[in-house]
């Protein structure tokens, strides 16, 4: 016997729907079952006789039962294949009573009954478990972690992030990852986010740079971002983890601070010990040259002890100038300082000459910070002193100090009217003696500003000038926030 071939291609579509593995159900215009595959029975423990011939409803809790004729009715004015229940959270339900997610698939189908549609029900409750752990796993960490898609909006933070941010939830979810991100370094983000979504793997953002993030407060603090990418039904994910390192970098600073002064103290010892001492032995014997055998030598001779001695002395002076700087940061205790009482102390201290002259001093309101407090006296004794030092002739000194507060750091400024800086010389002035005249001999070897140097590296900042000749010149420099 032969099939007829209209019986041939309804075997075999059955043969496909029975062997595929969702639970496949065809529905009539009127909301009736008409077909069911094994899985279907399987999924939602009937027999295939009690479905048959019943109303879908079956299949469906009981809260939708009402809304669900009309969206049927829906599909069937413009039947099209798609989705079911576009964003929506579908549930179904066994003949147990039991609830399940699921995910349905809908195909409008003509039948010589007319037009039926295929509905493909896939249960969802593993996927939707497996979110809920991946929500809880993210929830229960002790970082802050934060979810974004491709295009960095945000899909999901923790707690952590929260408490970081200063933010409620609400305001995060939907808003772009960029928030985060201080504003100087905003413009630079979505190409190095594309960067990473382009071949996306488990690493450290930012590799080598310092990274900032910024609170709802508009307060910075320095982070550590790990990314990990995460494959889901709507692309890959980055999930990444930020955790707050001012208390690692505090402590980093800290260190630095005990090795830099441990190296200045033995530098101490050795210039003390190893230069001073063969040094004065040669100022003794020229002074017994001078002494017990100035009728022995002629004029020649008195000439080069003459040179001897002055270099001699200069050697002197170097010696003392580099254990003074050596000594920078030896007392490396830090203790909270009134800046403005410390300048003020500075002021009232400036040797004899400077304090006749007329000189006007302009203070600004300067912070309470954690310093090695005789450095800072230093520092402002020299940035001072040099201000009214290198002053116009016939013109009034102004000294200006001032303060203003950086997300990181505290900067300070103390600015004048004086003769002014070339910009050749800009970087030279803080380095050890170096002498910027040097066609006159008799220029002393500054070592000032390079003591100002010292002191501010070891607060973990930088000092630098802003000058114009004949104007005057700005010293700024910064201090760490400890
Ligand atoms: P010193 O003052 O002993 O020469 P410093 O290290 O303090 O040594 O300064 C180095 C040089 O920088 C000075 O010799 C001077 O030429 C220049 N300088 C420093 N401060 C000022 C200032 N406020 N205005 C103009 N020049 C300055």
């Amino acid at each position: 016997m032969t099939m007829n071939k209209a019986k041939y291609s309804e075997l075999t579509f059955q043969g496909i729907v029975e062997a595929t593995p969702n639970a496949i159900i065809l529905v009539n215009k009127e909301g009736r079952i008409s077909y069911v595959n094994n899985q279907t029975e399987k999924l939602f423990g009937y027999d295939r006789a009690g479905l048959v011939g019943q109303g879908v409803e079956i299949l469906i809790p009981d809260r939708y039962h009402k809304d669900h004729p009309q969206f049927r009715n829906m599909f069937f004015s413009s039947p099209e294949t798609r989705a079911m229940g576009s964003g929506r959270e579908l549930f179904a339900i066994k003949k147990d009573k039991t609830e399940f997610p699921v995910e349905i698939g809908l195909n409008p189908m003509v039948t010589i009954d007319g037009t039926m549609v295929l509905a493909s029900i896939i249960d969802i409750s593993a996927r939707k478990k497996a979110e809920k752990s991946f929500r809880l796993v993210v929830e229960s960490a002790p970082n802050a972690m934060i979810l974004t898609n491709k295009s960095g909006v945000i899909t999901l933070v923790n707690n952590q992030t929260e408490k970081l941010f200063g933010y409620d939830r609400k305001e995060l979810i939907g808003n772009v990852l960029e928030i985060f991100i201080p504003k100087r370094f905003r413009k630079l983000h979505p190409q190095l986010r594309n960067d990473f979504f382009a071949s996306p793997v488990v690493r450290a953002m930012g590799a080598g740079r310092e990274l900032f993030a910024v609170r709802k407060d508009g307060s910075e603090f320095p982070v550590e971002i790990g990314l990990n990418p995460i494959e889901t039904e709507e692309g890959t994910l980055v999930l990444a983890s930020v955790i707050d390192i001012t208390e690692r970098k505090k402590q980093k600073q800290l260190t630095e601070l005990e090795a830099r002064n441990k190296e200045l103290e033995q530098f101490n010892y050795i210039a003390s010990h190893d230069l001073q001492e063969p040094l004065r032995t040669v100022l003794n014997y020229i002074q017994i040259l001078e002494e017990d055998y100035f009728d022995k030598m002629d004029e020649e001779a008195m000439r080069h002890l003459d040179t001897i001695n002055r270099a001699a002395k200069r050697m002197s002076s170097l010696v003392h100038s580099l254990l003074d700087f050596s000594r920078v940061g030896r007392n490396k205790e830090l203790v909270f300082t009134d800046c403005n009482q410390l300048v003020n102390n500075v002021i009232a201290d400036l040797n004899a000459t400077i304090k006749s002259s007329k000189v006007k001093i302009t203070l600004g309101q300067l912070p309470v910070i954690k310093v090695l407090e005789t450095e800072m006296t230093q520092l402002f004794q020299n940035l001072i002193n040099n201000a009214i030092k290198f002053r116009k002739e016939n013109v009034v000194p102004e000294v200006e100090i001032r303060y203003s507060e950086l997300p990181t750091h505290h900067e300070f400024s103390v600015s004048d009217n004086g003769i002014g800086i070339e910009q050749k010389n800009f970087e030279k002035i803080f380095y050890i003696f170096n002498r910027l005249n040097l066609n006159d001999p008799s220029s002393e070897y500054g070592i000032g500003l390079a003591n100002c140097r010292k002191i501010v590296e070891l607060h973990s900042g930088k000092i630098w000038v802003e000058s114009e000749v004949g104007i005057g010149s700005a010293f700024r420099f910064t201090i760490a926030k400890l």
